[in-house]
């Protein structure tokens, strides 16, 4: 089933692409043998390797669920992109962008190299350690609860309910963060943080231990599809020109230094996190023929096993497997 090739000429019906799905995932699964689950974070190494699981939420109302869809992870790096785009409601898009750019590093998601060897002026994008962590220091707010309260009121906007923090994870991540607190200093050194950086760093471990579902990435991952405006009601929750911003990045940054590959065999903007979760979004598409989900949805993975970048091994390869046969690439 899984080589075959689709037509998709015959009527699309639920239970056909749910059917496919189910497939996929079953032979999908077995792939999360050959990855790891993060252990730096020790609290993120009890996730069972095994899981894989993921969530499809159209724009047309239609909703595919399949696996291990009903297990809370923590949002990780995907916080990246909701914090930047806190960052360029609350400071203006051209604020942030003077202050971290948006070209990709092709190095690993917590490195400082080029900071250093390059001399930047500002760390090379958000969705990197140095500039995620650069982006926490502008939120507004003396604490890292009031910084982190913007975000927590547009995910409950988008989800119609308030996530929670994993209180484990975070209390693990900050007493391990050995690497982001170098980070810190180094950016302290630099100049560029504009918050107190023990404060910064505490909304960095924060917001990256905000926990969710499969469930939640693919309807935050709809809104984005549907340029920020939220498809139930048709109002605006994110302005456009910023979640427009922000899938660019997603597209050329969002999964670490595999970015290039995945833009290139999936096509379509997305971002993971090292627990193993990954959104993904499928714009509207305009194509000759009539492809599932061709008005747009957005997708929610869980894999926690991961590939040597920290991306899921299966949840990718799976989301390669469904762009290429419904044809979801922006390209
Ligand atoms: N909290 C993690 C860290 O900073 C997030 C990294 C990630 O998901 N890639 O190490």
């Amino acid at each position: 089933m899984v080589q075959g090739t689709v037509n998709w000429n015959t009527e699309i019906t639920q239970e056909w692409l749910q059917s496919y799905v189910d497939d996929w995932v079953k032979f999908y699964k077995k792939q999360t043998r050959d990855g790891e689950v993060a252990s730096y974070i020790p609290e993120l190494n009890k996730a069972n390797p095994n899981h894989l699981g993921i969530s499809i939420v159209g724009n047309n109302g239609v909703t595919i669920k399949s696996g291990d869809v009903d297990i809370p992870f923590t949002i990780q790096s995907i916080s990246k992109v909701f914090c930047f785009i806190i960052a360029c409601m609350e400071r203006g898009v051209s604020y942030v962008l003077d202050r971290v750019d948006v070209e990709p590093t092709g190095e690993a998601f917590n490195s400082i190299m080029h900071l250093e060897m390059r001399k930047l002026k500002k760390p090379f994008n958000p969705f990197v350690n140095a500039g995620a962590i650069t982006v926490s220091s502008m939120l507004n707010g003396k604490t890292s609860d009031e910084k982190l309260e913007p975000l927590f009121i547009l995910l409950e906007k988008m989800l119609g309910y308030r996530p929670a923090l994993n209180i484990n994870v975070y209390e693990s991540e900050r007493d391990t963060s050995i690497r982001n607190r170098a980070i810190g200093y180094y950016l302290l050194e630099l100049d560029y943080l504009e918050s107190d950086m023990n404060i910064t760093l505490e909304t960095y471990f924060k917001q990256c231990s905000i926990e969710i579902t499969v469930d939640d990435l693919a309807t935050i991952g709809r809104v984005f599809a549907n340029d920020g405006i939220d498809p139930n009601s048709g109002v605006e929750i994110i302005p456009r020109k910023i979640v427009r911003l922000a899938k660019a990045l997603m597209l050329t940054c969002g999964m670490y230094d595999a970015s290039g590959k995945f833009a290139a065999y999936v096509g379509i903007p997305a971002k993971s996190g090292v627990s193993g979760g990954i959104i993904a979004v499928a714009p509207p598409r305009v194509r000759d023929e009539e492809l599932p989900f061709i008005d747009g949805c957005g997708i929610g993975v869980y894999g926690p096993s991961l590939d040597d970048k920290g991306n899921s091994i299966a949840g990718i390869k799976l989301l390669r497997h469904i762009a290429t046969k419904w044809d979801l690439s922006v390209f």
